[in-house]
């Protein structure tokens, strides 16, 4: 038996090692049906990797994940946790901001815009959460930052600010931003879209670093051989639903989908 949950939380047992489960997920921009009946799990330490073409609701998704967007139908749960909502006489009640700001606090995000505070260092970008938000003092704050930047391979940009980093290097920052919050799971959007070709790869590395030290991911992202690599499982997303979803290797190899076929070989 789990302990009791906490007021205002709602949990229900999961499969094992699941961390993230989307069920029948919905979602609406007015008239616009964008995400029309998603179902994913991810297990903890899995890497899932998101693909599909431009406006098929990939980043939707991530955004309805950590609750950016509300959810027009379904469920979402992170570690056996509901997103966004609490389940009472059969209906959803959104969360009070403060209860969804406790769940974000848990889920890491890295965009393909960095965000990145202009007028202040790499050093400060790290520290800025965990001093603003959970009340770290600025000595521990920085000392964990300066490790954070070391791990990125940053520890000599430190006190740079972002107008003097590369865009790769400020991708970089933008990751060990997210990891000073110590997220239970990490969504990246694109996070080398943006880039110039010879700075991917330094990114990609840092999350192939991540990934093998047992984070899990959700990755949105056009590198296929990323995907190959390091991915565990690879979904092809069209039109708001799952074409197809398995080992990356297969769908890559042996794509079951028309849909998949053509997408592939453009990006490939
Ligand atoms: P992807 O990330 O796969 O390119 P998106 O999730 O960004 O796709 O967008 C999916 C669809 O939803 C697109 O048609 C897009 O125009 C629409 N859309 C995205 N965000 C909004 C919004 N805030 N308001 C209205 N429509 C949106
Ligand atoms: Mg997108």
């Amino acid at each position: 038996m789990s302990a009791p949950a906490p007021e205002g939380t709602h949990r229900i047992p999961s499969g094992a090692g699941e961390l993230v489960r989307i069920e029948g997920v919905h979602k609406y921009y007015g008239q616009h049906h964008v995400l029309r009946g998603i179902d994913m799990t991810v297990r903890q330490g899995e890497v899932a990797v998101l693909i599909g073409p431009s406006g098929s609701g990939k980043s939707t998704l991530l955004r309805c994940i950590n609750h950016l967007e509300t959810i027009s139908a379904g469920r979402i749960f992170v570690d056996d946790e509901l997103i966004g909502y609490r389940e009472h006489g059969g209906r959803l009640h959104e969360l009070r901001v403060k209860e969804i700001a406790r769940q974000r606090r848990n889920i890491g995000m890295v965009f393909q815009r960095f965000n990145l505070f202009g007028h202040k260092t790499a050093v400060e970008n790290v520290m800025e959460a965990p001093v603003q938000v959970k009340g770290h003092d600025r000595a521990s704050a920085r000392k964990r930052a300066l490790e954070l930047l070391d791990r990125v391979g940053l520890s000599d940009r430190a006190n740079h600010y972002p107008a003097q980093l590369s865009g790769g290097q400020q991708q970089r920052v933008a990751i060990a931003r997210a990891l000073a919050m110590d997220p239970e799971l990490m969504l990246f959007d694109e996070p080398t879209s943006a880039l110039d070709p010879e700075l991917v790869g330094d990114v990609l590395n840092v999350m192939k670093d991540l990934a093998a030290s047992g984070m899990t991911m959700i990755v949105v992202t056009h590198e296929i051989g990323f995907a190959r690599e390091v991915g565990d499982t690879l979904t092809f997303m069209d039109g708001g639903v799952v074409v197809e979803s398995g080992n990356p290797r297969d769908v890559i190899a042996n794509p079951q989908h028309e849909r998949t076929k053509g997408f592939l070989s453009k990006v490939l």
